[in-house]
C-alpha cells in the first residue's frame, strides 16, 4: 500500500538526454557559425506553432497531417522572432514514408511562404554546402512569404543568405517583370533576394 503511494506521487516524466542527436547538434553549431549574428536558431518546433489552418472545421484532414510534426531548426529575426527560414534533415530513406514526409513539409512551407532547407543527415556540415541549400530554397519561393521588405522602410536590407549588403534591381521577366527588388551584391554567385511589398 505505502509504496504504490510513493509510486504514484512522481509523475512518469523523465528528463531526456540528451535533448539533440549528435547529427542534430552539428547542424545547429554549423547554423549559429553561419548565421548566429543574424538570426535566434530555435530548435524542434511544432508546426502548429509557426502555422495556422485557414477554415480549420473543412479542414481537419490537413490539421491531421501536419499535426505532432515539427521542423528541426526555425531561424527567426532577432528583434521580433520572425521565422525567415525553417531548416530539416534529411534522414537516410529506410522507409517510403519519410519521402512522403519530406515532399509533404516542402510543399507545406513553400505555400505558405516560408523557405525550407533540407539538409541532408551528417556527422560533419560544410558551410559553403550548407550556403548552397540555403540558395536553393530561396530560388524556390523566388523572394515571396518570408523574405519582404516594406516599401516605406528606408533602410537597404542584409542579404538574408550571406549578411552581404543589398542592391535595389528590376525584375527583367517573368511575372513580376517591372517589379524592384533587393538582390545581393555578390549575385550572381549569391542567390539572396528580398521582394519589396
Ligand atoms: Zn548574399
Amino acid at each position: 500500500m505505502t509504496d504504490s503511494v510513493i509510486d504514484t506521487t512522481r509523475l512518469p516524466y523523465r528528463l531526456k538526454e540528451p535533448f539533440l542527436t549528435t547529427t542534430e547538434l552539428a547542424l545547429f553549431h554549423t547554423l549559429t557559425e553561419m548565421m548566429g549574428g543574424r538570426y535566434i536558431i530555435c530548435p524542434k518546433v511544432a508546426l502548429n506553432d509557426i502555422f495556422y489552418i485557414v477554415r480549420p472545421n473543412e479542414n481537419v484532414h490537413f490539421f491531421n497531417k501536419f499535426f505532432r510534426k515539427h521542423v528541426d531548426f526555425l531561424l527567426c529575426e532577432q528583434k521580433n522572432l520572425l521565422p525567415v527560414f525553417g531548416v530539416d534533415i534529411v534522414r537516410a530513406v529506410s522507409k517510403t514514408d519519410t519521402r512522403e514526409t519530406d515532399k509533404f513539409m516542402d510543399e507545406l512551407f513553400t505555400n505558405a511562404g516560408l523557405p525550407l532547407v533540407h539538409v541532408p543527415a551528417g556527422e560533419k556540415y560544410d558551410v559553403s554546402e550548407i550556403v548552397n541549400l540555403f540558395q536553393l530554397a530561396v530560388m524556390k519561393i523566388g523572394g515571396t512569404g518570408a523574405l519582404r521588405v516594406q516599401r516605406n522602410t528606408d533602410s537597404v536590407p542584409h542579404c538574408p543568405i550571406c549578411g552581404k549588403m543589398m542592391v535595389l534591381r528590376i525584375h527583367r521577366d517573368g511575372p513580376r517583370s517591372g517589379k524592384k527588388y533587393y538582390g545581393c551584391m555578390d549575385s550572381p554567385k549569391c542567390a539572396g533576394i528580398v521582394s519589396i511589398e
